[in-house]
């Protein structure tokens, strides 16, 4: 297939700003392409060469690009970046370039998707000597025989940086609209634009009408007679009954219908989710469209739902939901386990014989950032192939105490200095779930169940390789001496879970789990400088600098940066806006410098956050995490704010924690 369709497909969805447009284009492409590069095309309608949890990266930046477009056109580098500081997209600079290109390549070929789907995902494999020249040269050939609008796209898709607009959601409701009929339905007047603009307009396509409809819909006069005639002659229209709709396989390949239009609309929305729940429970269990578009085209809904775990790719995890107190929490469940709430890293492990890979909730892959993680799995964990779950935390060598997961997040996505981190932050995992065992999927074995059978394969080592410490109880009193014991060990809470809950990819579910920790009390800072925004916040300040005071100087000492719990729009009478933030603040203004504002501490508000944290960054040594505007205080003075010896001391009180030691 031409690549210059799929360019032709890029720039519609670029210039198309609505949803429901935008996924009818997408659908309409992939109805029509073949199976063979269904994968590819969807991948390249996302912008991606990969799945999100691929851990090789494509690799080429910006001055790279630079140097292969120069090769490939002729113009100079020089040229390049002054028509980028211009138009600022490369994909716009290469494709004025190609039109004006002085070079002419001989025996020029088109380029095929397929072609070039492969070529760029080469570019993630090339490692080592010459790589960097190797990578430049299959991009400057690409773009050499690319078309003009073609070069646009294949540089963005390049660069990580497609611009089209094309979001998850897009996506999963194109791939339904492909594949399975469009439900629609009327309100009670019998009113719905889609539908009449349906029948004014749509030619060519199967209908099936809920017996009646038509009758009301004349009745009611939302379309005329010959209206309805003519579209009657334009399509495939046909009558089925409620109970026939509701038994229909409405998978296209199956019944050949194109839309199915009710009046009742419980069923419909029960027909429009049961296609979108599948779509989504296969998304949740293999996060790969690619995958999904080929089984949705092939397999329809019993094939979404059939899709299993395969090992070595991650799963979506189930969620967590706040309890508002440790009784509530305890209340709603008839069997109910409490664990330490450990703050680390939710690990996602997956064995495969002597293979073991490592991701986080978001599905990165972090296998090579932990060969200590690896290690431990592969020497206590007694199964050929598993899918199992844990919260991995970072300890301080000195004392054994559980480390901020500030620490730990220095590992994350480490690259180089790996083997002296393990010494420095050695990490203890505590393993807390199950979900796939030898071939088989755990989903709808009650958590009890599947504690058990974790249980039954690891061999703990503990303090390094355990299972989350658990209590199962009903009373009050001695789940609260459990959480006290959680928060005087240094963890964050707990989580109060139902032992009789199945497992969930990718939701929080009531009757799932419950967390349980100490809410932080509010503080009261000043705004000692702001960031002028860009994008939706441009025009005013984006991000305002919080500070405390020193009780014994009186002097402003920051503590971290606020963007959230300001709204673009008023909603209500008490929301802040940017607009009135920045209103307020501007009479203040010292100083400025770049997007940089210097503000006199005038206004004060109330925070609240989640954590306290060291901070080298801030004067005043702390750094809020989350902060989030509750209200503006304009009872208060900044001689009241809160000082630096309440933010040592609410640090030090944290989860019953002392300080790390020596850090
Ligand atoms: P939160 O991120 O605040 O929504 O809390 C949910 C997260 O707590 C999970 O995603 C895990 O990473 C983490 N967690 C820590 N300890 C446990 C535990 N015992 N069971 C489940 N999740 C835990």
């Amino acid at each position: 297939m031409e690549y210059s369709k799929l360019a032709d497909l890029y720039e519609r969805l670029e210039k198309e700003p609505a949803k429901l447009k935008k996924t009818e284009y997408i659908a309409n492409f992939i109805a029509q392409t073949p199976s063979s590069i269904l994968p590819a095309v969807i991948m390249l309608i996302q912008g991606k060469l990969f799945p999100q949890w691929y851990e090789k990266e494509i690799g080429v930046a910006s001055k790279m690009m630079v140097k292969a477009i120069a090769l490939s056109t002729g113009f100079s580098e020089a040229y390049i970046m002054e028509r980028f500081a211009k138009l600022g997209d490369l994909g716009l600079v290469a494709e004025e370039l190609i039109k004006n290109k002085k070079q002419v390549t001989l025996f020029q070929k088109p380029l095929t998707i397929e072609l070039v789907y492969t070529n760029l995902r080469k570019l993630a494999e090339i490692e080592g000597a010459g790589a960097q020249d190797r990578k430049m040269n299959i991009v400057k050939e690409l773009i050499a025989f690319a078309k003009p609008k073609e070069a646009r796209y294949v540089v963005r898709t390049v660069l990580e940086e497609l611009r089209i607009g094309v979001a998850e959601g897009i996506v999963r409701d194109a791939i339904a609209k492909a594949y399975f009929c469009d439900i629609l339905w009327f309100d009670a007047s019998m009113n719905n634009p889609r539908i009449t603009e349906l029948i004014k307009s749509c030619s060519n396509a199967v209908f099936i009408f809920e017996k009646g409809t038509k009758e009301k819909l004349l009745a009611r006069g939302k379309v005329s007679k010959d209206e309805f005639e003519r579209f009657e002659r334009n399509n495939k229209v046909s009558e089925k009954s409620l109970e026939e709709i509701k038994g229909m396989n409405v998978w296209k390949k199956a019944c050949g219908v194109d839309y199915i239009i009710l009046m009742d609309e419980r069923l419909g929305n029960e027909l429009k989710a049961n296609i979108l729940g599948a779509i989504e429970w296969a998304w949740f269990l293999r996060p790969d469209y690619g995958d999904i578009t080929l089984v949705a085209k092939e397999k329809g809904i019993e094939g979404l739902k059939n899709i299993k775990i395969e090992v070595g790719k991650p799963v979506y995890v189930l969620l967590a939901e706040k309890a508002p107190s440790l009784q509530e929490a305890l209340q709603e469940y008839e069997h109910a386990a409490i664990e330490f709430k450990y703050d680390g890293m939710r690990t996602q492990i997956h064995k495969k014989g002597n293979k073991v890979m490592l991701f986080t909730r978001r599905l990165e892959n972090v296998t090579n950032a932990f060969p200590d993680l690896v290690e431990l799995v592969k020497n206590n964990i007694k199964a050929e192939e598993c899918v199992i779950e844990g919260e991995t935390i970072g300890i301080d060598p000195q004392t054994s105490k559980p480390l901020p997961f500030q620490y730990l997040s220095q590992r994350i996505h480490r690259k180089y200095d790996i083997h002296r981190l393990i010494k420095e932050i050695p990490i203890q995992v505590n393993l807390f779930d199950i979900i796939y065992l030898n071939g088989e999927m755990l989903f709808n074995k009650p958590f009890r169940e599947r504690r058990k059978i974790l249980e039954s394969i690891t061999n703990i080592i503990p303090g390094q390789f355990q299972l989350a410490e658990q209590l199962i109880t009903k009373d009050l009193k001695e789940a609260e001496a459990f959480y006290k014991k959680a928060l005087e060990m240094g963890q964050e809470g707990v989580m109060v879970k139902n032992l009789d809950a199945i497992y969930q990819p990718g939701k929080r579910v009531a009757g799932g789990w419950l967390k349980v920790k100490p809410v932080m009390e509010t503080l009261d800072l000043a705004i000692t400088g702001a960031l002028w925004g860009t994008g939706k916040r441009s025009g005013w300040f984006g991000s305002f600098i919080l500070a405390c005071r020193d009780q014994n100087t009186g002097k402003f000492l920051e503590c971290g940066m606020l963007g959230t719990g300001i709204k673009e729009k008023k909603t209500n009478k008490e929301d802040i806006t940017f607009k009135d933030l920045t209103e307020m603040l501007k009479p203040y203004v010292e100083l400025e410098k770049g997007n940089e504002v210097k503000i006199r501490p005038k206004i004060v508000i109330e925070v609240a956050y989640e954590e306290i944290q060291r901070s080298p960054n801030y004067s005043s040594g702390y750094a809020l995490r989350f902060p989030r505007l509750i209200r503006v205080r304009w009872d208060k003075d900044v001689t009241e704010i809160d000082t630096l010896e309440r933010i040592k001391y609410l640090f030090s009180m944290q989860r019953g924690r002392e300080s790390p030691t020596k850090r």
